[in-house]
């Protein structure tokens, strides 16, 4: 290989391909930037995906989440159950519906939330039941979905990292009740930044629809009505072209990630005491990250130090967010979640995206072994 096998690799990279560029300038010439007709185009594609259920989408899968919060009827006095190992904006879309983020500990092995765990937590105040499919591989919907029926609350997928994830078989946001999609720079589609919601139900449109833009109604020539409180979290045509760029290539983008992922399971040092994720022989994860707890004995920020020495980028998702000051205000402490504190403490991202060649894998695993054989 040429010089450039040296570059620094980091962990993720969006690969935006030369037609989805010309659709962009297409867009920025054609004198009609913000919402519009390609943001309706790229609602009506991410619905074909979605079994032909109703998609509305965002400027960010933050704001996904938060209409749907708002769409579940969730508010003050409010309880929604959630994982404490995730992106700090899956309870912070919580906090700011005014309602209280419970959080309940994670299966160690799959690290998504625990079903056992959300049953126990279960009180007259829970409103919405709130699984995460950290790294794109699903919680255990089947038992998610049956609590949810038998105890009548409603669910909100975080699904931001799981576009192109199935379970049985179906894609995420195919079934279910809401499901919320983030198109950020880092998910494997990107629209820069965005994101989407999934509607249970096609007549809950115009209502999203009002949430995401001041409440707004418009009719005939010049009719404007507001009768709720909207907010501002509209997608830019320039953002929805990209994702309408990125789609047709989603398939082939999860069966390379799938491929990088084999081989991690391959070639990953046979470090003692080090927790790979579930290889997922179902086939149902998008592969959006590839994660490895790293033993007690080992330093997570020296791993890190010595793997960009050897110019590989290293990611942190996530410490467990009950340990944040925001969280502890509400009465969160060490202790309460072991399985999220110890996995937070020591989880690492290896390097994954679709442009990475299989040498790339060889060779983080070739500088894992040493950094890791360094520091033992
Ligand atoms: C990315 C992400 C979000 C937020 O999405 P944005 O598009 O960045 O607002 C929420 N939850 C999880 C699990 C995420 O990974």
């Amino acid at each position: 290989m040429s010089a450039g096998a040296m570059d620094f690799l980091p962990f993720t990279r969006p690969l935006i391909d030369e037609a989805t560029i010309a659709g962009v300038v297409e867009v920025l010439r054609s004198g009609w930037i913000t919402t519009g007709p390609e943001a309706r185009r790229f609602e009506d594609a991410l619905a074909a995906r979605c079994d032909g259920r109703a998609v509305r989408v965002f400027n960010s899968g933050t704001a996904a989440l938060e209409i749907g919060l708002q769409i579940a009827g969730v508010g003050p006095g409010d309880e929604v159950i959630t994982t404490p190992l995730s992106w700090v904006g899956t309870a912070n879309v919580v906090l700011a519906r005014g309602a209280r983020p419970v959080f309940v500990d994670i299966d160690p092995v799959t690290r998504n939330i625990d079903p056992a765990a959300i049953e126990a937590a279960l009180t007259d105040a829970t409103r919405v039941l709130m699984p995460v499919h950290l790294a794109g591989l699903p919680a255990d919907l089947d038992a998610i979905y049956g609590m949810s029926a038998r105890r009548g609350l409603r669910v909100l997928e975080d699904a931001a990292q799981a576009f192109g994830s199935r379970w049985h078989g179906r894609p995420i946001g195919s079934f279910g009740d809401l499901v919320a999609f983030s198109f950020h720079a880092n998910k494997n589609l990107t629209t820069s930044e965005g994101g989407a919601l999934v509607l249970p139900d096609p007549a809950l449109a115009p209502l999203t629809e009002k949430l995401r833009l001041q409440g707004v109604v418009r009719s005939g020539e010049d009719g404007m009505e507001v009768d709720v409180l909207g907010g501002k979290s509209n997608i830019t045509d320039i953002a929805a072209r990209i994702g309408l760029g990125q789609l047709p290539q989603l398939d082939g983008f999860t069966a390379r990630r799938r491929a990088l992922a084999a081989r991690y399971f391959e070639e990953w040092p046979d470090a003692p005491g080090c927790e790979l994720p579930p290889r997922d022989p179902g086939g149902n994860s998008n592969w959006h990250m590839f994660q490895v707890v790293l033993p007690e004995r080992i330093e997570r920020a020296a791993f890190m130090r010595g793997m960009k020495e050897a110019g590989i980028g290293i990611g942190v998702h996530y410490p467990a967010m009950h340990l944040f000051s925001l969280y502890r205000a509400l009465g969160y402490r060490e202790g309460m979640f072991p399985h999220a504190e110890r996995i937070g403490r020591r989880i690492v991202t290896l390097p994954l995206f679709p442009a990475m060649h299989d040498a790339d894998v060889s060779r983080v695993c070739a500088s894992a072994r040493c950094v890791l054989e360094s520091l033992s």
